[in-house]
């Protein structure tokens, strides 16, 4: 407590609490922006090459901040996840993206919408339940729906995300494992726990194909992926000579740059709907 002055205590110090201020300040701003309208799902297209088709999209949110214009969640989702903020958002998230599936759906133009679950989201008791009943509110068949995942979900409390993922697969839900090969690599729960996808973390994709290592580890995570019946995405696709390089190595479905950044769902729908897909 610094000394202002006679009877004036200031009860903490800016230099110290700036970035706790920081956080509460969004927490709040997010709390405000929830209720206002001022997020945004945005989609990226996942492409299969073999069929020239995009059998599904990643949903994305983007947060028009009053005078920021448009945040992305790389500086949000961090400070939701602290404040415990994420839940609500998470749960917006969801209901907002099975809803745009369904819309989808009924346009006659199905097409799998993933959704990046938290940690914190998927350890509430009735995670389960709210996909289920978001489902079931939005009539969505739910094989429309993809969940992604991250290695420390799965390995926090492995009995009870195994659970839960049995769960959500007994639902029809299709499973992936998000940014996999930056986590902790535990092979033994590929093995057990019930899921559709990999996905490459982009990290590994920077410096193909001249990184004869990095080729390797796609290699190796591309085999093991289809060893055990997964399909096996690419993310974060940004130059032909990668796509040459990951394509030759077997891998399944690409998303990038290279394809298409994420945008709004109009945009998407109009781009799919175009007669070159583009
Ligand atoms: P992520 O799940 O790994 O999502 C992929 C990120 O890579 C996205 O960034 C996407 O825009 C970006 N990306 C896609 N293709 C390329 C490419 O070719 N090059 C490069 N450099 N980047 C590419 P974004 O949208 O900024 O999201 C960042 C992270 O924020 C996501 O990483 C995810 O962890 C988190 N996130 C985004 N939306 C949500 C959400 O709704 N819920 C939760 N829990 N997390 C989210
Ligand atoms: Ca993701
Ligand atoms: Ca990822
Ligand atoms: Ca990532």
């Amino acid at each position: 407590v610094k000394e202002r002055g006679k009877g004036h205590y200031r009860f903490y110090q800016p230099e110290m609490n700036a970035d706790l201020l920081g956080r509460i300040q969004m927490d709040h701003a997010m709390r405000q922006g929830l209720q206002r309208g001022e997020f945004e799902l945005h989609y990226q297209p996942r492409v299969d090459l073999r069929s020239g088709t995009v059998p599904a999209c990643e949903a994305l949110v983007r947060w028009h901040r009053p005078g920021q214009g448009l945040v992305m969640p790389g500086t949000f989702i961090g400070v939701a996840e602290e404040t415990g903020l994420i839940a609500l958002l998470g749960h917006w998230v969801l209901q907002n993206a099975i809803a745009q599936a369904a819309r989808w759906a009924a346009e006659g133009r199905p097409l799998q919408v993933a959704v990046n679950v938290s940690a914190l989201q998927f350890q509430q008791a009735r995670f389960v339940q709210d996909v289920a009943d978001a489902l079931q509110q939005h009539r969505l068949p739910p094989h429309l729906l993809e969940l992604e995942l991250t290695e420390s979900i799965l390995i926090r409390d492995a009995e009870e995300a195994l659970g839960k993922l049995q769960a959500l697969a007994d639902l029809g839900v299709e499973l992936s494992l998000d940014d996999f090969g930056t986590g902790y690599s535990s092979l033994t729960y590929l093995k057990r726990f019930p899921l559709h996808r990999l996905k490459i973390d982009r990290s590994f994709l920077v410096s193909m194909p001249e990184d004869g290592a990095d080729a390797a580890i796609v290699a190796a995570i591309v085999q093991m992926g289809h060893a055990l019946s997964m399909e096996v995405v690419a993310e974060g696709v940004e130059r032909p000579e990668q796509l040459q390089r990951l394509h030759a190595l077997g891998c399944d479905h690409y998303q990038g740059f290279l394809f298409a950044r994420p945008m709004p769902a109009d945009a998407l729908r109009t781009r799919l709907a175009s007669p070159d897909g583009k």
